[in-house]
């Protein structure tokens, strides 16, 4: 056993409220060791790579991905997991962008974080990291149990693409509408080896993510002011466009044609729905056959967490049109459910 490698890059499970203002602010790994004296009950070597200066995860920045997955890269041989300690607000982002970024894994990268900080009696922290823990440190025959970058929280294990944060207050903050867990955790972590990624090739890092994008979500009495000025944003490549129910918007003609016209400039549209369960099946509806017809991609099932880091990092391998749309619609490390997987 090599050990487990735990990346801190802040949020409220380090986080003290500052007597001062009263509002919670980052602490330093050293500080943050001070509350979880169980790290050092492991059977087995636990190393932290902190960031330097702990951040709250609404400063994420792709930069913030690109040096997780860094430090993931550069320390892979060395160990046989890895945990991230992020904040939980944008967890489902970067654990989307990260399953994009990591290609072929073979050992699992488990976020978590908590809702109530460390030096709290009631945290919920330290629990969350101790299982993280032991699943990415959990074997079997030898290999990684999990082999994908999945979120552990409370007691549920999903696949970190598929994941949102739906709560603000309880334990189990994130859900995971379209796809099952990978485990469940109570006295025993049970697997459940059949929605477990599985990936052939050697593991390797793509590196880039475009920031060029925008979401448009529609909303009734939306002016197409506010259609056009998003679609007009300088140097636009791709748009995550949350339409209604299956795939649906309204069929105004000023709507369809602006956004055939940005189509027609080389702008990506992929459609997801505002549902958090569901997916976008277009044409079903007079409402979606519109989007369709003028070439609007179809998200299926993919988050907006998913749907936005995916089409950053498919953007940013330099991929447009028509290899684009393809690789949009096919998953690359189990974001998207298709046809086919349905009816395995
Ligand atoms: N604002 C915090 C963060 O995302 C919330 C949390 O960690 O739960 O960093």
């Amino acid at each position: 056993m090599k050990g487990i490698l735990l990346i801190y890059t802040g949020g409220t499970i380090g986080m003290m409220e500052d007597p001062a203002s009263g509002s919670l602010t980052p602490l330093n790994f050293q500080e943050l060791r001070t509350y979880i004296p169980e790290i050092r009950r492991f059977s087995f070597r636990v190393d932290v790579k902190a960031f330097d200066k702990p951040i709250d995860s609404s400063d994420v920045q792709t930069q913030t991905w690109l040096e997780i997955a860094d430090l993931i890269h550069q320390h892979y041989d060395q160990y046989d997991g890895f945990v991230v300690l992020h904040g939980t607000d944008t967890m489902a982002y970067s654990a989307s962008a990260l399953s994009f970024v990591l290609r072929n894994l073979k050992k699992p990268v488990i976020l978590t974080g908590s809702q109530l900080p460390i030096g709290k009696l009631r945290t919920d922290g330290k629990e969350n990291l101790i299982t993280a823990i032991e699943i990415a440190s959990a074997k079997r025959n030898g290999d990684a149990i999990v082999q994908e970058v999945a979120v552990l929280f409370d007691s549920n294990l999903f696949r970190g693409n598929r994941t949102h944060k739906y709560s603000t207050e309880n334990f189990d903050a994130f859900v995971s509408p379209n796809y099952p867990p990978l485990a469940t955790v109570g006295i025993y972590i049970k697997y459940e080896w059949k929605h477990l990624l599985r990936t052939q090739g050697d593991f390797f890092v793509e590196r880039h993510f475009e920031t060029d994008v925008a979401i448009l979500k529609i909303f009734p009495g939306m002016s197409i002011d506010y259609v056009n000025a998003i679609l007009n944003i300088p140097r636009l490549k791709g748009v995550v466009l949350e339409t209604y129910g299956s795939g649906n918007a309204p069929k105004d003609a000023a709507l369809i044609s602006a956004l055939q016209k940005a189509i027609e400039n080389g702008i990506c549209i992929l459609n997801i729905t505002q549902c958090s369960k569901g997916f976008v099946e277009q044409g079903r509806y007079d409402t979606s056959a519109g989007l369709q017809k003028i070439g609007v991609t179809s998200g299926g099932d993919l988050t907006t967490e998913a749907a936005l880091t995916k089409l950053m990092f498919l953007l940013g391998k330099g991929l447009r049109g028509k290899s684009l749309h393809e690789q949009l619609t096919s998953p690359i490390s189990g974001e998207i459910t298709t046809f086919s997987s349905i009816s395995d």
